[in-house]
């Protein structure tokens, strides 16, 4: 397991200065109009939804990456720290914000104990990459890392074709492994684990977190959770 997260932050590291490819699907994630403006439609929902939370102090960003949401949680934040393992996607975030209002800590979540606590925890598309058997045992440090009356935010992937590039393979069943591919052809194997909602609910209970989680019509998990 450890060679496969090992894996994992070396894809991340290799694929940051393509990453926002992805979400504003350019390139080989430019899948035409039509289904480009369903993902931002969606993705318009899930930023609404978030701004109807507002006026933390002092927030967390769990991987970070490039700042696609790190933007948002400085509209509604006085202070953002921002935990992520690559050098190169924190280069990129720190480049975009270019606030003081934000701090960055190159980290492995894996090895990351919580010491401080937040009024909003937040992290976009992290879940899906943390091992079921360590599931448990993050979504506790998310609790311990949260303020007895602080938010944690989350937003992650369906499994939809559309979702990916097109030239990745389309996993028929969900296995929890992910081949991904870079510009360059070069490959990697990553975890990637689709949420199922009532699942995840239950867990974060188990964890200590009441969360109500929606989904998009096609491409996005998110929700919100208080401690209980
Ligand atoms: N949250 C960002 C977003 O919504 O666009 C980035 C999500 S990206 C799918 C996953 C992020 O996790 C990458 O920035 C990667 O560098 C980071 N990452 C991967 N493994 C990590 C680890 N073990 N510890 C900390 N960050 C890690």
């Amino acid at each position: 397991m450890s060679q496969a997260l090992q894996e994992q932050i070396e894809y991340y590291e290799a694929r940051a200065p393509e990453y926002d490819d992805w979400f504003y699907r350019r390139g080989r994630y430019d899948w035409g109009i039509e289904k480009n403006l369903q993902w931002a439609n969606e993705a318009d929902e899930i930023r609404r939804h978030f701004h109807e939370f507002r006026g933390f102090d002092e927030s967390l960003e769990l991987a970070s990456g490039t700042g696609i949401w790190t933007t948002e949680i400085l509209r509604t934040s006085e202070h953002v720290t921002c935990l992520d393992a690559s050098s190169k996607m924190i280069e990129i975030n720190r480049a975009k914000q270019n606030t003081r209002r934000v701090s960055f800590h190159q980290i492995d979540l894996f090895a990351w104990e919580p010491t401080i606590q937040y009024d909003l925890v937040f992290t976009g598309f992290w879940l899906s990459h943390v091992p079921g058997e360590q599931s448990d045992q993050f979504l506790k440090k998310i609790a311990a890392a949260m303020k007895p009356d602080g938010l944690f935010y989350f937003i992650d992937s369906r499994l939809a074709r559309t979702s990916r590039a097109k030239d990745h393979e389309a996993p028929e069943v969900d296995t929890g492994i992910s081949n991904r591919k870079l510009d360059d052809g070069r490959e990697f194997q990553i975890i990637k684990i689709f949420h199922n909602p009532e699942e995840l609910v239950a867990r974060m209970l188990n964890a200590g977190l009441k969360a109500d989680i929606k989904i998009t019509d096609n491409y996005f998990l998110y929700g919100a959770a208080h401690g209980c």
